[in-house]
């Protein structure tokens, strides 16, 4: 997990699904953000993870959409970050099993999997900074194939 700021480059995507809520069942939307530009990873797309600062506008965009993805705090991490909670329960689903477990919806085994994402802009205005961990590897074949989705 990287600590500070790191800074982005437009642009932005929000990939989503919907997913099982793993404590009461419930249908729970899940969302990732994905960042193609950060300078400092050379052109290697990443998956935000442990979000703990995002600009407010572009948290707004996202919780206008999504206001269940909100500052939670987990046991496991001991600390607080953007999560995707459910609506029922408001349990949160940690993200290193939506992102790191094979399986996850963040974690595509394949183009099929992939394209169950759906990918929209996240308008910027320029260049953000972020405090978060910097997920490499899985971001590229979502962004390829995951379906685009209504602005
Ligand atoms: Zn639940």
């Amino acid at each position: 997990m990287d600590s500070g700021m790191t800074r982005i480059d437009p642009p932005l995507y929000l990939a989503s699904t919907t997913i099982a809520c793993w404590r009461c069942g419930a249908d729970m939307p899940a969302l990732a953000i994905i960042a193609p530009n950060v300078p400092e990873t050379e052109g290697t797309v990443c998956i935000l993870s442990d979000i703990r600062s995002l600009p407010g506008k572009i948290r707004a965009f996202i919780q206008k959409r999504f206001p269940t993805f909100k500052l939670t705090y987990s046991r496991t991490t001991r600390s607080k970050y953007y999560a995707n909670t459910c609506p029922k329960c408001r349990v949160l689903s940690g993200d290193f099993f939506l992102h790191s477990e094979p399986g996850g919806p963040f974690f595509p085994e394949s183009e099929e999997e992939a394209a169950q994402l759906t990918l929209v802009e996240i308008p910027m205005d320029g260049p953000i900074e972020v405090e978060a961990g910097l997920g490499m590897g899985m971001g590229e074949i979502i962004l390829k194939h995951a379906r685009r989705g209504e602005e």
